[in-house]
């Protein structure tokens, strides 16, 4: 049986890849869409990948560190991981059908809709 989340929200990281395509920028929304309902903190990822020390330290603290990418290059999870950081709940947006172009007049459902799909991988995420 699946339990919800215990963190807090302010314990829970969100990263996006926010890379130069649509997917990339989907990702960057839907990240941004989270944090505004209080999912959890949208936090900078070229921080760590600037190895920023401040930056690594806060997310050292934090209890569950989200990652959504835009496509299966997977720049947000390999920055990451590259600072030695474990991912808890890993998404990526090309995943849930959505093609990948540089056509930025994106279709603002698809926010919605990967928001939608990471919070419920957050919340059915077993917490041990
Ligand atoms: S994961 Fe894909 S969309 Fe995101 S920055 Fe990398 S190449 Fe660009």
């Amino acid at each position: 049986m699946n339990e919800k989340c215990l963190c807090e929200a302010n314990e829970i990281l969100i990263f996006s890849c926010a890379g130069s395509s649509n997917v990339g920028q989907i990702a960057n929304q839907a990240a941004i869409k989270l944090a505004q309902g209080g999912v959890g903190r949208y936090f900078c990822l070229s921080g760590i990948g600037g190895h920023v020390s401040g930056m690594i330290e806060s997310t050292k603290a934090g209890k569950m560190l989200v990652a959504i990418d835009g496509c299966p290059v997977g720049c947000g999870k390999k920055t990451l991981e590259h600072t030695g950081f474990n991912i808890d709940e890993y998404v990526q947006v090309t995943d849930l059908g959505i093609e990948k172009n540089h056509d930025f007049n994106i279709d603002l459902s698809n926010i919605g809709k990967v928001a939608g799909h990471v919070a419920s991988r957050i919340s059915i995420r077993r917490v041990i």
